[in-house]
């Protein structure tokens, strides 16, 4: 089973599937290379980017991101003021450091391959990667899909199984298969997700690591409320959330505040990280980064009972929701629109804070369900093929959504007609229906009426 710290991750902005995925399907190409002896024999490497990712690609960083794969950079680690020099340079002619060691010339023209009219079958973000020696013969030849939320997988293991990883004590597949788990052995969705975790890791050990995710997505809010100025692209988009926090604490200390206007400019401060290409907590993409941090860091500073424990429960719990997705149907935009980011964010969040509020099981299913389904047909069209309109604000609505879902949930008993499981296989389907323009291409919608398409 995927685990918290799959559908949590930190790394860079400001996509998963369009940065962090690349990166590190890059690196496994030349660890590949390193791990069979070959490297040295390397005379030039090639890349080649299919469909959403050459659309798209260079809005979403994709091509820096590839760059700094090829040599041996991580998104957890690598610095992202370096990234954008390290690539401006490689652009303009550097050699290129394979694996971070071996000085290799980069033809910027010829040796990254932008194939914005050819989707590869398997996937709309493929990425195909070829090692040469001098004389023209290949010594490595992989491909790999970027499937979201900076999954990355070979087509072999694109097509493997997943039965085959179900090791851990309490595997479940679907939300019934959750619920009943919990029901059968008594406990609650956040200790069902912390047994399966103590697989691979001690219990102290989950738990700081999941408060080192809470604190980075801490500390992305704290950064975001503080940077001024312009996004990165053509459209000059301001970022509004410094002066947004401003104005609401003046309003706050004048007694008119609305405190739902909080976790909306909470979540476009990390949004607007992620636009920048800071370093951001996959929260379960990069493009709906902004909303799981955003209410968390309200039940830190509104929820009277507020501790470390509610906000590891809140991770783990988001994240049995999230891997429901994930297993039964997508967290790509690229895949089924933004309704398999924002979407399922707002439902991993609503469900989170239904729990750590003392929601019942089928409360918690009822506030996860409800946050997706009122999200189902939701389309993916980044103006400019860039992670700004709509998605910073996207992201800031869906955070008051997800706080509203939960209250609302916890108001009833749980009894509920659609069930997540249902909601789930509806977005699937409903993303198998969307035309592709709406999926990541910004070839559609905003992308469409408001800005030229990125090709
Ligand atoms: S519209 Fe949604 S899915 Fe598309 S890039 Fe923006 S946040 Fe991601």
């Amino acid at each position: 089973m995927i685990s918290v710290f799959d559908l949590f991750k930190i790394g860079i902005g400001p996509s998963s599937s369009h940065t962090v995925g690349p990166m590190v399907a890059a690196r496994r190409f030349v660890q590949q290379l390193q791990d069979s002896g070959v490297l040295a024999s390397v005379a030039r490497v090639e890349a080649n980017l299919y469909g959403s990712l050459a659309l798209t690609g260079a809005g979403h960083g994709t091509i820096a991101a590839v760059l700094l794969g090829l040599e041996g950079a991580e998104p957890a680690t690598v610095d992202p003021q370096h990234l954008q020099a390290r690539a401006q340079a490689l652009q303009l002619g550097a050699d290129l450091l394979l694996a971070g060691s071996k000085a290799l010339p980069f033809n910027f023209a010829c040796d990254l391959l932008l194939h914005r009219h050819q989707f590869l079958p398997q996937h709309a973000n493929g990425l195909r990667f070829r090692a040469l020696v001098a004389d023209g013969r290949v010594l490595a030849d992989e491909t790999y899909f970027s499937v979201g939320g900076g999954f990355v997988q070979t087509e072999a293991e694109l097509a493997a199984p997943l039965a085959d990883a179900l090791t851990v004590p309490y595997p479940f597949r679907s939300a019934a298969e959750l619920m009943a788990l919990c029901r059968v052995h008594n406990r609650t969705i956040a200790q069902i997700m912390l047994e399966n975790e103590l697989v691979h890791l001690p219990a102290a050990e989950v738990r700081r690591r999941l408060l080192a995710i809470a604190g980075v997505m801490q500390d992305c809010i704290a950064r975001g409320g503080q940077c001024e100025g312009e996004l990165p692209g053509d459209y000059h988009v301001r970022r509004r959330a410094p002066a947004i926090m401003k104005k609401l604490q003046m309003l706050q200390q004048a007694g008119r505040g609305d405190i739902m206007l909080w976790p909306m400019v909470y979540a476009i401060a990390v949004s607007e990280e992620n636009a920048a290409g800071g370093r951001i907590v996959t929260a379960p993409t990069n493009g709906a980064a902004g909303i799981i941090p955003a209410v968390l860091q309200y039940y830190r500073n509104f929820a009277p009972n507020a501790s470390d424990e509610g906000i590891v429960d809140f991770l783990l719990t988001a994240a049995a929701i999230g891997l429901l997705y994930k297993m039964n149907a997508s967290i790509s935009g690229a895949e089924v629109g933004c309704q398999g980011e924002v979407g399922v964010a707002c439902s991993m969040a609503a469900g989170a804070y239904c729990a750590v509020l003392g929601g019942t099981l089928a409360q918690i299913e009822n506030a996860a369900e409800i946050a997706m389904e009122h999200h189902l047909g939701l389309t993916c069209d980044p103006v400019g093929g860039l992670v700004q309109v709509p998605c910073v604000e996207r992201n800031g609505v869906a955070a008051e959504k997800a706080i509203k879902v939960a209250q609302l949930a916890l108001l009833e008993n749980g009894e509920h007609l659609v069930s997540l499981d249902k909601v789930i296989e509806t977005m699937l389907r409903t993303g198998q229906d969307m035309q592709h323009s709406y999926k990541e291409t910004a070839l559609g919608g905003l992308a469409l009426t408001v800005g030229l398409p990125a090709c």
